[in-house]
């Protein structure tokens, strides 16, 4: 088991909404999407960096989880992904490398997991949760 906080040299960065540690990661989505809506769903207000790969993975085990996004969110999804560069960027993004919080030890995205609780990148080595009640994705 972890005992103790876990370390974390590099903060995460993207949309600050979906940072907010202090909110359920689904809450985070879906007030972000209505930040985009109500601000004339302006490209600033989409998402990027370490926020974008945590909601990609998100959306990516929601049919596991039996879960169907609504209207808006589904759009904010679509339009996030398309200014991510689709799936040429997306194919990107999983090849970079990223270091897990929990070892230090230093994995291509496509075999490292996030956790939704606080955006930490963590290795399948992890011995027990990283945040209370936050599902880990990726
Ligand atoms: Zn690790
Ligand atoms: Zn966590």
């Amino acid at each position: 088991m972890t005992t103790g906080p876990i370390p974390n040299s590099t903060a995460p960065t993207g949309n600050s909404i979906l940072l907010d540690r202090t909110r359920p990661f689904p809450e985070r989505v879906a007030a972000a999407a209505r930040a985009w809506d109500e601000g004339g769903r302006s490209p600033a207000a989409l998402v990027d960096d370490r926020a974008y790969f945590a909601l990609r993975c998100w959306q990516l085990a929601a049919p596991e989880r039996g879960e169907q996004l609504g209207a808006p969110t589904a759009a904010f999804l679509g339009q996030a992904y398309d200014a991510f560069g689709g799936s040429t960027g997306w194919g990107l993004t999983l090849r970079q490398r990223a270091v897990c919080a929990c070892h230090g030890d230093t994995w291509r995205l496509e075999n490292i997991e996030i956790c939704l609780g606080c955006l930490r990148y963590l290795c399948y080595q992890l011995d027990g949760p990283c945040c209370e009640g936050a599902e880990i994705v990726g």
